[in-house]
């Protein structure tokens, strides 16, 4: 009998995840329907006056799943494709994220249905504001804090800062991170996820006895992610970057280029395709391509059991949320190429969001070197805990505690509680 088709759904591909590694950690059958469910989902309808007059109904999410060790804490999206399904998937691992990073956070996530490039600016900042204002019942900076996500970015956050602080009547900049430095942003937010990411696959690189000086790279999807990614390791690691892409197409040269020129190139065309001394790919081809390691940095389900089998890469390091099957993540093993999980290679975002929100409840504001470092050892802990973890075949009855191991200490005090007397600086120092 032919097997039947893996899905694409990405909730039911998080809920089988939370299955498979729940029977390696034993868990009952009761702590997994627990985390396999959300525990708050906010579905609104708000209307928003188009540039031409006309009214327009947008659909958007904001879905809580855990905060079993702190506040809820996940980006916002915007996209044509956003569903309730997605959104749950994407709080699912932001709750899984931040355990595996040791951030005292929960998992959230929101979306609008909608198209960013079609709209204009003061379309989007409308849009943004009545989503925001529709969303403030759940938010705030000890509840559940927003950041960006996929084709929303400081500006969004600035908008969602506003609209809420302009209805408390004072600022509130702890209630979202990713903002403009000007309004209580962090250094290093911008590059943080790429950041995180690079370290990540620097100790991976260790482990497969792989060089990153040379070592080729393909990065799909150029985005905050994706871009910073492709600069940080050809800048620091003397990786050869050698094929980037966007949602319009992509670019392969096997000599190599600089993906700062790219991003020139991006923000004067609107797309990496057309660089000079490079020939245009496809996004599939990209992800087979004989490199090194290959980073998706885009969207959900992009490596599947179909593509899975021609994958050429040593190390995959996931930039996007959930862009493997777990039928890929089989063969992938299989296969001996190392796949640095999501939850861990892109868990740099949440660590110096946490950061931001740290300096914004202490009012007391870091060097990019502070933030940098405090990252790096954060990063390389959760690399060696999950490292470790891997060669642990054996099932344990204690792994749910994983969850509160937290490398940062205090794992005697709730997060509120933290929250609302002691100095937050006091507990962040590297691991
Ligand atoms: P972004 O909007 O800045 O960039 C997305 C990029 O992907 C753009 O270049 C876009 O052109 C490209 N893209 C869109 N559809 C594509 C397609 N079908 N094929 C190829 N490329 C496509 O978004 P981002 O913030 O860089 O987020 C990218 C991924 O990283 C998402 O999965 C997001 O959830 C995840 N992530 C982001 C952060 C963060 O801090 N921004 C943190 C953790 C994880």
């Amino acid at each position: 009998m032919a097997k039947a088709k893996e899905t694409l759904n990405p909730f039911e591909i998080a809920r089988e995840q939370i299955d498979r590694a729940g029977k390696k950690l034993n868990l009952d059958s009761g702590m997994l329907e627990v985390l396999k469910n959300p525990r708050r989902e906010l579905t609104v309808h708000f209307p928003v006056k188009m540039d031409d007059g006309h009214i327009r109904v947008f659909t958007g999410y904001r879905v809580q799943y855990n905060d079993a060790i702190g506040p809820f804490k996940g980006g916002i999206r915007y996209h044509w494709n956003v569903s309730l399904d997605e959104v749950r998937a994407l709080s699912c691992w932001m709750t899984w994220k931040c355990a595996v990073m040791g951030i005292p956070y929960g998992g959230a996530k929101g979306g609008v249905i909608c198209n960013p490039k079609e709209m204009s600016k003061d379309e989007l900042e409308r849009m943004t504001r009545r989503y925001a204002s529709e969303i403030s019942i759940i938010i705030g900076p000890e509840k559940d804090i927003p950041a960006p996500d996929v084709y929303t970015d400081s500006q969004t956050m600035a908008w969602i800062m506003d609209t809420i602080s302009m209805n408390k009547g004072f600022a509130m900049p702890g209630v979202v991170t990713g903002k403009p430095l000007v309004i209580g942003g962090s250094l290093g937010r911008d590059e943080a996820t790429s950041r995180g990411m690079m370290y990540a696959t620097r100790e991976a690189g260790k482990k497969v006895k792989l060089n990153l000086r040379g070592a080729s790279v393909a990065v799909q999807g150029f985005g905050n992610v994706g871009s910073h990614y492709a600069r940080l390791m050809h800048d620091e690691q003397g990786a050869k970057i050698v094929a980037v892409s966007d949602s319009k197409g992509g670019i392969y040269s096997d000599k190599g280029f600089d993906p700062k020129e790219v991003l020139a190139f991006k923000e004067k065309t609107g797309s990496v395709v057309g660089f000079p001394g490079t020939r245009e790919i496809t996004n599939e081809e990209l992800i087979e391509l004989p490199v090194d390691i290959v980073a998706p940095c885009a969207l959900e389900g992009i490596l599947t059991s179909e593509n899975a089998p021609r994958i050429k890469g040593k190390i995959v390091a996931e930039g996007a949320n959930g862009p493997t099957t777990p039928e890929a993540d089989d063969i992938l093993h299989k296969r001996g190429i190392l796949v640095i999980p999501d939850i861990l290679a892109n868990g740099g975002g949440v660590t110096v969001s946490y950061f931001e929100w740290v300096q914004n409840l202490s009012e007391f504001f870091w060097t990019k070197k502070d933030v940098d470092e405090k990252l790096e050892g954060i990063m390389v802990s959760a690399f060696n805990r999950v490292w470790d973890m891997r060669g642990r075949d054996r099932p344990r009855r204690r792994s749910v505690q994983v969850a509160w191991d937290f490398p940062l200490g205090a794992r005697d005090e709730s997060p509120r509680s933290r929250l609302r007397g002691r100095h937050p600086t006091e507990r962040v120092v590297p691991p």
